[in-house]
C-alpha cells in the first residue's frame, strides 16, 4: 500500500485501523473457579492446575 499519504482519505484510513487491534490469546476458564486465565498456567486466583491444587493461595482476599 505504497500509496501517497494525501490520497487516502481520513475515512479510509482510519476504516483500515479499526481492524488494528491488540487480542489476548490464550485465555480459557479456570475449570476450578471460573476465572479467565492462561492455558498451561496455574490458576493465579485458587491455586488449581488440571484439577489438583498445585498452589496454596490465601483466601482471606476478596
Ligand atoms: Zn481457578
Amino acid at each position: 500500500m505504497a500509496v501517497p499519504q494525501r490520497r487516502i482519505s481520513k475515512t479510509r484510513k482510519r476504516l483500515r485501523r479499526s481492524h488494528f487491534k491488540l487480542e489476548v490469546t490464550g485465555l480459557v476458564p479456570c475449570k476450578h473457579c471460573g476465572a479467565m486465565i492462561r492455558s498451561h498456567r496455574v490458576c493465579p486466583s485458587c491455586g488449581y492446575y488440571d484439577g489438583k491444587e498445585v498452589l496454596h493461595v490465601s483466601k482471606n482476599e476478596k
